[in-house]
């Protein structure tokens, strides 16, 4: 199985349009920084030992019995494990509801004639040396991104992400991960521009006395 183990500590940048991918141990965090602000994240998270299991919008709603999740909500996965918890969060929202933008999102929402291939040619890309294959990447955890819903009828409108400069969440692991992290390829998503997304690793809090 292909592994990637990202430096603990260190701020990688993902470029405007693209996406990444790597393992996150149990106990490891991961912090996902938006540096300019108004700018979206999609995160996926799969089992690092059954890549079959993955992130589910749908369980993780189920348990909450609310969509906008901040700390300390967990991230449940298909199989209902606890994946993943909300341990920092100075943005507050996010959505767990649409899929990541594809090309085919850009032809029917943009009317794009040759569209990019979005958040979600990004994962199939990033995700590959894992084996993951495009129809089973499930709905990410799209960080900063800002939809408003109308209580009442349901209506779904893609609004500017309220994140500022240097705001982040982070994810605690339950479990051996692969993550994959985009920096969103959506205008409407990201307030009209296309912008880097920076994230780091860092390791378990080391509780043992100084000697
Ligand atoms: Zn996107």
């Amino acid at each position: 199985m292909h592994t990637f183990y990202p430096s603990a500590g260190v701020e990688y940048e993902i470029k405007p349009r693209t996406g990444t991918a790597f393992n996150l141990r149990s106990g490891q965090t991961l912090t996902v920084i938006d540096p300019l602000g108004c700018q979206v994240s999609d995160m996926l998270a799969f089992s690092a030992a059954d890549p079959r299991e993955s992130i589910s919008s749908g369980r993780t709603f189920d348990y909450a019995s609310r969509i906008f999740l901040t700390v300390p909500d967990p991230l449940y996965s298909n199989r209902s494990n606890i994946f993943l918890r909300i341990t920092a969060d100075t943005c507050g929202r996010h959505d767990f509801l649409f899929t990541p933008c594809s090309k085919d999102t850009f032809r029917i929402i943009y009317g794009d004639a040759e569209p990019h291939r979005g958040c979600f040619g990004n994962f199939v890309e990033a995700l590959a040396p894992w084996g993951v294959e495009e129809d089973a990447i499930p709905i990410p955890f799209n960080c900063f991104m800002n939809v408003i819903v109308d209580g009442k009828s349901g209506e779904l409108r893609v609004d500017i992400p309220k994140s500022k400069a240097g705001d982040y969440v982070s994810f605690v692991a339950e479990v051996d991960l692969v993550i994959a992290l985009t920096a969103c390829s959506a205008l409407r998503s990201n307030g009209g521009s296309f912008k880097p997304i920076r994230w780091k690793v860092t390791d378990p809090e080391d509780h043992s006395p100084s000697t």
